[in-house]
């Protein structure tokens, strides 16, 4: 038995996953990520460690950036395999990349405006990453696998798709090769979700594996589960209604807006809460919440039940879903509270900077955090208690009430990590840690070989070995 096993990506840190393996020929990547975090980001402009045109399939576990990122330059570089992954996971990165594209592309322009004004020559020219075109060109590739149905991918290869709990559609891969009478399994965790959230299925548990990439995200904390969420959003809600103030939630588009849906329409059902008007503003979370309602299929069994009973939980009475920028501009005009949902989720961009305007100097209001808050992002800044924020180019006080709520993550903690693992009745062969901090990494590497005793590496970026 050989099996080449090379990382690319998402090794010693979060983003940018990209995993190779070979075997009886047969060339795969696992994910084609974008690298996010700004030190690595120059990685994106290389070209690719292997020749995207002898790069035979890609397994894609879910459609989140730093996992589908890249899969434009790949294409356009060559790539002219298929894409395999869940229906629900080409349905969003279609969104999501087109969406990467539209930005790349607007990045460029101002980066080329801005360097012309100041006769600045750089290193890179001010091309897009990827174009729109180069996005769509990926579409026709994306090739729909369900759950639990295995897909020969050639030459004594095959991939199965498992529910991983994460964002919808979202996958454990499990490849099995055979070779010489012989079998062995490679689990690909992609990003593991957490038991007992809404909307999507607990992460599947596997029992068997010869090799195992398993993410390490939080592979240093347990999160605290203290917290009520429903509970606390509707105190936020109530109090703020009494203020006579507004509501404005920067959310992720992926998943975190349809949670707070999710749990806004459980309070109103359960008249924790008077009706509210809500605006969802952000087209992209919008098209990802018209795809969560074309996938019944991948709901959990709470869910399931919530939709048999009530109809949608993204059907709220009062929720607008606001397309054009003269809508959101109107929403300034809505009486009494509202509640704005608009992206980013780190308030890098996008509409929630124009709503902080509006919002954030006034005491009666609420921001109010559902997601992480990255280091040096405006997000950041007003969580950690800043008295004036810049926001578009004019510094303004922060009067409004900034709430954080912390119990939403998408990903497992140590412990849920480590129970996923142990799910395995046989040592697998070896345990490889990825997509995690370099510190967190190697935490939850020691922390795994100390606990089981098996075999656990943490490899570091284009290390490459050959498995038997
Ligand atoms: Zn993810």
């Amino acid at each position: 038995m050989k099996i080449k096993l090379k990382f690319l990506g998402a090794a010693q840190n979060v983003t940018g996953s990209r995993h190779f393996f070979e075997a009886n020929g047969v060339k795969v990547l696992v994910d084609c990520g974008i690298y996010q975090e700004r030190q690595f980001k120059e990685r994106n402009w290389d070209p690719f460690p292997i020749p995207p045109a002898d790069i035979d399939a890609v397994l894609l576990t879910h459609a989140h950036l730093d996992h589908c990122g890249l899969l434009p330059k790949l294409v356009k570089e060559g790539f002219k395999g298929r894409i395999y992954c869940t229906e629900a996971t080409a349905d969003i990165a279609k969104i999501i990349l087109l969406d990467s594209a539209k930005i790349q592309e607007e990045d460029a322009e101002h980066k080329r405006k801005r360097h012309e004004k100041e006769g600045r020559k750089v290193k890179h020219p001010e091309i897009p990453l990827y174009t729109i075109e180069d996005a769509e060109s990926c579409f026709p590739l994306f090739s729909p696998v369900e759950y639990r149905k295995s897909v020969d991918i050639g030459d004594g290869v095959e991939v199965t798709f498992y529910d991983a709990g994460h964002v919808l559609g979202s996958s454990i891969i499990r490849a099995k090769v055979r070779q010489d009478g012989q079998e062995r399994i490679i689990l690909f965790s992609g990003d593991i979700g957490r038991p007992d959230r809404p909307i999507v299925c607990d992460p599947t548990v596997f029992d068997a594996a010869d090799y195992v990439f398993i993410e390490s995200t939080y592979g240093d904390r347990v999160h605290h589960d203290t917290e009520d969420i429903k509970k606390l959003i509707g105190e936020v809600i109530n109090s703020t209604r009494k203020a006579g103030g507004n509501i404005i939630v920067p959310s992720f588009a992926l998943e975190r807006s349809q949670e707070v849906l999710y749990y806004i329409n459980e309070l109103m059902l359960e008249k924790t809460i008077e009706p509210l008007k809500i605006f969802l503003d952000s087209p992209m979370a919008s098209r990802i919440t018209e795809v969560f309602k074309h996938h019944p299929e991948l709901f959990d069994e709470e869910m399931t039940e919530f939709v048999n009973n009530h109809e949608s939980p993204f059907k709220i009475p009062g929720l607008s879903m606001t397309g054009t920028a003269d809508e959101s501009k109107a929403i300034n005009n809505a009486r009494g509270t509202i509640m704005v949902i608009a992206g980013s989720g780190m308030c890098t961009g996008g509409r929630v900077k124009y709503h902080l305007v509006n919002n954030i100097t006034r005491p009666e209001c609420t921001i109010m955090f559902v997601g992480y808050q990255a280091i040096g992002t405006l997000g950041r800044s007003i969580v950690d208690g800043i008295e004036k924020v810049r926001i578009l180019g004019v510094k303004r006080p922060v009067k409004a009430k900034i709430v954080r709520i912390h119990g939403f993550s998408a990903h497992a903690d140590k412990e849920e990590l480590l129970g996923w693992l142990k799910g395995l009745e046989k040592p697998p062969r070896q345990v490889f840690v990825v997509h995690g901090e370099s510190e967190s990494a190697k935490h939850f590497g020691e922390y795994v070989k100390e606990q089981t005793g098996w075999e656990v590496t943490v490899p570091a970026y284009q290390d490459e070995l050959v498995v038997d």
